[in-house]
């Protein structure tokens, strides 16, 4: 395999993990990212991958039923500890060395997130699984995913969506909708595409960070997107 990064960082959100099943994870979903994720470390490349707790509860489903948003936050925190509690089993029964940190301390279920831990697995070639987010409140994971990448200097961010690019509207609900190949952050932020916040394209824009945006639904996606092949949209400078 050619691959054409030395490190990266994958984004999986939870509704990645959670296969076509309406919530929390599937088992099969878990297996077959696994192996993906084995193969590309394998090949190489120093894989980061930062989980989303979508899969289990989004701050933003608990302020809507009246939990002030820091804590309900705080409990959307908590559901990416389990995806990548989940994630870093998967992962070793797959074959490959992983190690979950998570940036919201739980010594007791994993390592406590910091930079010098996760350069230390990745360098050791473990696929590192960076739980917690930001660990602040009022972000996403998609801006955690960003943030890692330049805490890590990595070479770019590889965002899993359930499709293959970035479209100018929703493809599901929209027909016409337009599939990009390439975006700068700039077009990403004014024509308000919401494949990822803006914070996280913002952070991504000031540190020069590519994101490759491509989906988890086909087989070996992410292997395929680490050697530049199959469907995807690059947003880069
Ligand atoms: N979250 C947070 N700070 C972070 C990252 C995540 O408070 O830095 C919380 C937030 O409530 C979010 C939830 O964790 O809704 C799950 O993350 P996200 O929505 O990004 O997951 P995904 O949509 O990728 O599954």
């Amino acid at each position: 395999m050619t691959v054409l990064w030395k490190r990266v960082v994958v984004k999986l959100s939870g509704e990645a993990l959670m296969g076509a099943t309406s919530h929390g994870l599937d088992q099969g979903t878990l297996e077959r990212i696994a192996a993906d994720l084995a193969a590309g470390a394998s090949a190489g490349v120093e894989i980061a991958v930062v989980v989303g707790g979508g899969n289990f509860f989004r701050g933003i489903q608990g302020a809507d039923k009246g939990i002030d948003r820091a804590r309900a936050d705080s409990i959307g925190m908590l559901a990416t500890v389990m995806n990548a509690l989940a994630l870093e089993h998967a992962i070793e029964k797959a074959g490959h060395s992983a190690r979950a940190l998570s940036a919201i301390p739980m010594p007791y279920v994993c390592q406590p997130y910091s930079r010098q831990a996760a350069l230390n697995h990745l360098g050791k070639g473990r696929v590192t699984v960076l739980a917690g987010g930001t660990g602040n409140p009022f972000f996403t994971t998609d801006t955690g995913a960003v943030l890692r990448a330049a805490e890590l200097s990595a070479d770019a961010v590889m965002k899993a969506t359930q499709v293959d690019g970035v479209y100018s509207a929703d493809p599901k609900k929209d027909p016409a909708a337009v599939r990009y190949d390439h975006l700068t952050h700039d077009d990403a932020i004014s024509k308000n595409l919401a494949i990822m916040d803006t914070a996280a394209f913002a952070l991504a824009r000031e540190n020069h960070i590519p994101i490759i945006v491509f989906s988890i639904a086909e087989a070996n996606a992410i292997s395929s997107a680490l050697q530049g092949k199959g469907r995807s949209t690059i947003v880069a400078p």
